[in-house]
């Protein structure tokens, strides 16, 4: 599909839209961009429990530009929206809304924060071995990157929920990449990671309030050469993280995915290319603030 925007209209009205969305950074990331370009725009969090999803949808339609989608509304989002980009599709879920005169369209931005993310570590190479933790909806946009974009040699996904894994095997088989799945209490998973080259952590283990929290055992080792992507933006040095660069990993925070995904609903939006050096050290700014004040 390609992208329409609404650039030519003066004032917009944007925001996020989840439950809770009090903490969300995206506020901050539009705001930025709209001082930095001289735009009028408006951008707010809209908190939105899933019972009252459906019922807002026409207020959504009649005054907003286009808005971001958040837990725990990514997946059910679709069934209101009038039509979705094929890659949302295929992921099973939205994080931008743009609407387009009345018709609102879905797409998945979070895929180019992932492949922005990995690009550093990836290169050219499809010859890579992937541990995956988590099994919700952000792991599916990066299972897309892994199996379809890049199609790397195998993932090994790595959950609580079997039939999470399973779900997640059905839906992605088929590409290039061999699937496996293992449980987090298995000793496999210790295996699985010495042999791998890329570590990713799609579960909310160690964000913020719960800091000190790691999705790893500090039993478990990481080897020479392996990069670790924490897809965890708040803290942006998760405890995963400096485990990983203290024994010489690679390290990917989640800030860059946020960034990433942002410039591109930012060009869906407005049709302008998002600032990302000042709105990258705005965030940063505001998130050494509160780590500041709430240190370890
Ligand atoms: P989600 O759909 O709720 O998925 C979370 C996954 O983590 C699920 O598989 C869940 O398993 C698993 N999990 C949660 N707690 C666990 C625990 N204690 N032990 C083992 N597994 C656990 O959430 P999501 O939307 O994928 O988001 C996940 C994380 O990614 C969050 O920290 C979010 O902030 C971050 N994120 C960052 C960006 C970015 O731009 N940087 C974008 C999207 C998401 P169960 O189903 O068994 O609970």
């Amino acid at each position: 599909m390609s992208p329409q925007t609404n650039a030519h209209r003066p004032e917009r009205s944007f925001a996020i839209i989840g439950h809770p969305v009090g903490h969300s950074l995206s506020p901050l990331l539009y705001e930025t961009a709209f001082r930095q370009l001289g735009l009028p725009h408006t951008y707010e969090r809209i908190d939105v429990p899933s019972d009252l999803l459906a019922a807002r949808i026409p207020e959504f339609r009649a005054t907003l530009a286009g808005f971001n989608v958040t837990i725990p509304h990514k997946h059910s989002i679709i069934q209101f929206l009038d039509a979705v980009s094929e890659e949302a599709q295929s992921v099973g879920a939205v994080n931008t809304v743009v609407n387009k005169d009345g018709r609102l369209v879905g797409y998945n931005t979070d895929i180019d924060g992932i492949i922005a993310s990995l690009k550093p570590v990836v290169g050219s190479t499809r010859r890579m071995y992937a541990v995956l933790l988590g099994a919700g909806g952000s792991a599916r946009a990066v299972l897309h990157v892994l199996t379809r974009i890049l199609q790397i040699s195998s993932v090994t996904i790595v959950a609580r929920s079997a039939s999470q894994m399973k779900q997640l095997v059905r839906d992605f088989d088929g590409a290039q990449t061999r699937l496996i799945t293992i449980p987090f209490s298995s000793a496999a998973l210790s295996e699985a990671i010495r042999s791998s080259s890329i570590l990713i952590n799609t579960t909310p283990i160690g964000m913020h309030p719960h800091i000190l929290d790691c999705p790893l055992d500090a039993t478990i080792q990481f080897p020479e050469g392996l990069a670790v992507f924490d897809l965890i933006y708040r803290p942006m040095r998760t405890v995963l993280l400096q485990r990983a660069s203290a024994a010489g990993c690679a390290t990917i925070g989640g800030l860059e995915m946020l960034l990433h995904q942002g410039k591109r609903a930012f060009e869906l939006y407005t049709g302008k290319e998002l600032p990302l050096d000042s709105v990258r050290d705005q965030l940063v700014r505001s998130l050494s603030a509160e780590e500041a004040s709430h240190p370890q």
